[in-house]
């Protein structure tokens, strides 16, 4: 399994880690990277209706964890604040 994944939960889309979260279930509180506790809806586990915008500090976490460096990272932030989501 992946060490980080996405899931849709509470009108975002948040990444979690999986080694803490194996598998995120509606209706079952876990914690994104971002550090909000979401709890995904049924809706939510139908990959296809992922609408919800990507959240940002999970965005940001994520690409920290997975070794962006510090440039990367500065350019990532402008391009978040950039967008409207
Ligand atoms: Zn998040």
């Amino acid at each position: 399994m992946q060490r980080y994944l996405w899931q849709q939960a509470e009108g975002r889309r948040h990444a979690y880690d999986t080694a803490r979260n194996p598998s995120p279930r509606a209706g079952e509180s876990f914690t994104a990277l971002c550090g909000q506790t979401v709890a995904p809806a049924p809706e939510d586990m139908i990959a296809g209706l992922w609408l919800a915008p990507t959240c940002h500090a999970c965005e940001f976490q994520l690409a920290a964890r997975v070794g962006w460096s510090r440039s990367e990272l500065h350019r990532l932030r402008i391009s978040q604040e950039g967008s409207t989501a």
